[in-house]
């Protein structure tokens, strides 16, 4: 049942396994070992000018999110300036380089394993100060040199802000993507399972101070959270966690987990692995056609979510871990899930 083996942990900002690499420095925040072989994230914070040669990945797909600072993503076609919020998503094979052109910029980095936690892991290893690296990696690593790769200048300012469906590189503008509304908070896919062959789902959540979600586990996907603004408290196996930007939490399959927004604006970014728990933001949430956070609160869909329980791989633990319902709101919803899943578990 359980897919991975891999506990959950807390890296707070500042605490990761840091490797550095030609004037830039790489956060390991999930490496393969980590994450089970799922997926692979790092921060990197570089100075103008730090540049990979191009490349390709051919077996893992790599999403971006410019954290701080301007990069330009050169694609085959096309060129993006990037910068703050902004987000890219390039599938395997496509040939691809990064430039950071602001005196320092800092971006988040997500892909399968073989991503650039193993690739900057190597490269460390092997850099002779005197010479040019040859990159030099072993097939753990998904890195193709590409070479007579040709940029296109001058770079597009013009990003979308839509997500487009399919495999297919593209980059969304900050406030963009596909916005979905649940009571008081906004969440934004930047990524779908189309997008990624069903490997992972990029989706922002944003939101005022509130209650805690009810607390959950799932059996088939890893959650990971890593906050961007404000703070929020998690609690994982039901152990209260504060975490403030820059902090990441790997919540694998069968974790117990619950979180809340603390900060009159808090922003997180959710990294789930497998991306098989789409359907369950479709359930729960409703379309919403703006980036701002709404002045009335929408619906929170519950009834189509019990409707679907045995199939969104979500495991009712108990009521919010904060307590903020009163016992008659806790009863209903500890009996509303229980029949669900004697409904579901029967058919
Ligand atoms: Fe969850």
């Amino acid at each position: 049942m359980k897919n991975n083996l891999s506990p959950a942990y807390l890296r707070q900002a500042g605490q990761s396994l840091t490797v550095p690499f030609r004037g830039a420095q790489i956060d390991l925040i999930a490496t393969r070992g980590q994450s089970g072989e799922l997926i692979e994230i790092v921060t990197v914070s570089a100075p103008a000018g730090f540049k990979l040669p191009a490349h390709r990945h051919t077996r893992t797909h790599k999403s971006l999110f410019v954290l701080s600072g301007e990069l330009l993503l050169f694609l085959p076609d096309k060129t993006y300036h990037l910068k703050e919020g902004d987000f890219g998503l390039i599938p395997k094979n496509v040939a691809h380089q990064i430039e950071s052109i602001s005196p320092a910029s800092k971006t988040l980095y997500v892909s399968g394993p073989g991503g650039y936690a193993s690739l900057f892991t190597e490269l460390a290893q092997y850099e002779q100060p005197e010479n040019e690296p040859a990159y030099p990696v072993s097939e753990n690593v998904d890195f193709e040199l590409v070479e007579d790769f040709q940029a296109s200048l001058p770079a597009e300012e013009n990003l979308s802000v839509v997500r487009p469906d399919g495999l297919q590189p593209y980059v969304i503008r900050k406030g963009g993507g596909e916005h979905l509304l649940v009571e008081d908070q906004l969440q934004t896919f930047l990524a779908r399972q189309n997008n990624t062959e069903g490997r992972f789902l990029v989706v922002l959540t944003e939101g005022p101070k509130g209650n805690a979600v009810i607390q959950h586990y799932h059996k088939r996907h890893t959650e990971c959270f890593f906050v961007l603004e404000g703070n929020m408290t998690m609690w994982n196996d039901g152990q209260p966690i504060a975490m403030k930007p820059g902090d990441f939490l790997h919540a694998p399959a069968l974790t117990k987990h619950s979180y809340r927004l603390d900060s009159p604006y808090t922003k997180f970014i959710g990294l789930l692995t497998p991306g098989l728990f789409e359907p369950f933001f479709d359930a729960l949430c409703t379309p919403y056609p703006n980036h701002d956070l709404p002045e009335k609160p929408g619906p929170a869909r519950f009834d189509r979510v019990l409707k679907k329980y045995g199939e969104l791989d979500l495991y009712f633990v108990s009521p919010p871990p904060d307590k903020s319902m009163n016992i008659l709101q806790a009863t209903l919803v500890t009996f509303s899930f229980w029949l669900a899943s004697k409904l579901t578990s029967k058919e």
